[in-house]
């Protein structure tokens, strides 16, 4: 088999996740540069019915290992199925979107494999000269953008989410290859009991194009409600500062920053947050910033394309109205 490069299906409820078709957008535009193919991987029980998904977004094969010990993701059992999975079909790359899921089982399946990880990748290029991936990650913080070769066979890579467009429909079908992976309850270890889904977090925070997000300046959970109704109007998902988290204004789900999520929104809109480093790592690569402070001296107001110098109790409500006004 010439060079395949596959990506690994996160899905949940029956659902593919979003940023799941971002890597095979990002991992077929590379194999094609290198002459090469994507297949998708799909771990579970009865996930064969998303190869049709996957095929017309560009997997040319689909090898689902049809396992009940899959149905749940387990540290032990996906690392192990991958490896074996790996080990015996010999891909050239691994891709997964980068998750809190892949956060745990990428770097695994990199000590399993023996071989390296880039996490968290915003670009991809295939070099032709030495035949490796090169791809573009932020490192200190964000603070610069490092070009890092892939080493190692299969190389492993994370994307991150929003950072690349989602694979266009080919209207191809992809080859179902049903691969019989010997898997027990004992290589299950590290399994999630349940998924929780927290009640703010209508619109997934790092999969949102729009985010408004409240920090300390909000002074309590229930003036939380004025960045929901703002979000609301714009279809928007509600994050946090670690200030505002820390104090049990905000579910932790919904932190960004270092400790929390990092997020890529085409617009983030920063009610009451100064705008410290760790917050900023979580936040700067959004695409349009808006920050509104009353201190036109916060550090995210120097960040920000838009600098709103005013009370958010004042301006935030009133900019509600003028959207709602304005969507009439
Ligand atoms: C190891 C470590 C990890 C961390 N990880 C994170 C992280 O993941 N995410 C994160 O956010 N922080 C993180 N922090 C904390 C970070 O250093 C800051 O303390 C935090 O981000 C501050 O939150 P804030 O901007 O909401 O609060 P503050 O810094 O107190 O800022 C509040 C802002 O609100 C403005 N304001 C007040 N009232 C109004 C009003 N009525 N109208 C408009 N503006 C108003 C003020 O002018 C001020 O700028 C971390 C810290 C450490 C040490």
């Amino acid at each position: 088999m010439g060079t395949e490069f596959w990506v690994v299906a996160e899905h949940r409820g029956g659902q593919l996740r979003r940023p799941t078709l971002e890597a095979l957008g990002a991992a077929r535009q590379v194999a094609q540069a290198a002459g090469g193919k994507t297949a998708a991987v799909v771990l579970g029980k009865n996930a064969g019915n998303l190869a049709a998904e996957l095929g017309k977004h560009g997997a040319a094969r689909v090898l689902w290992v049809d396992n009940d010990n899959l149905d749940v993701y387990s540290s032990g059992g996906y690392t192990h199925a991958l490896a074996e999975l790996a080990r015996a079909q010999k891909p050239d790359a691994i891709v997964f979107a980068a998750s809190a899921q892949t956060r745990d089982l990428a770097p695994r399946l990199a000590a399993r494999l023996d071989t390296g990880l880039l996490p968290d990748c915003i670009e991809m290029n295939w070099d032709a000269s030495d035949g490796r991936i090169l791809a573009k990650r932020f490192v200190n913080s964000g603070k610069a953008l490092a070009t890092v070769k892939a080493r190692g066979t299969p190389a492993l890579l994370t994307t991150r989410p929003k950072a690349f467009a989602i694979a266009s429909d080919t209207g191809g079908t992809a080859d179902v290859v049903r691969c019989d992976i010997s898997i027990d309850a004992s290589h299950c270890f590290g399994k999630v009991k349940q998924y929780e889904q927290p009640a703010a977090a209508k619109v997934e925070l790092t999969e949102a194009d729009i985010i408004v997000s409240g920090g300390r300046g909000l002074k309590g959970p229930a003036e939380f409600a004025i960045l929901d109704e703002l979000a609301a109007v714009l279809g928007a998902a509600v994050g946090a500062s670690r200030a505002a988290v820390d104090a049990g204004w905000r579910e932790h789900a919904a932190q960004v920053g270092q400790t929390g999520k990092v997020v890529t929104p085409k617009l983030y809109i920063a009610c009451g947050i100064s705008g410290a480093i760790q917050h900023l790592v979580g936040m700067t690569n959004s695409k349009v910033i808006v920050a509104i402070n009353k201190d036109a001296d916060a550090p995210l107001m120097k960040l920000a394309d838009y600098a709103v110098v005013a009370d958010l109790f004042l301006f935030v409500p009133a900019l509600t109205a003028e959207l709602k006004r304005s969507q009439k």
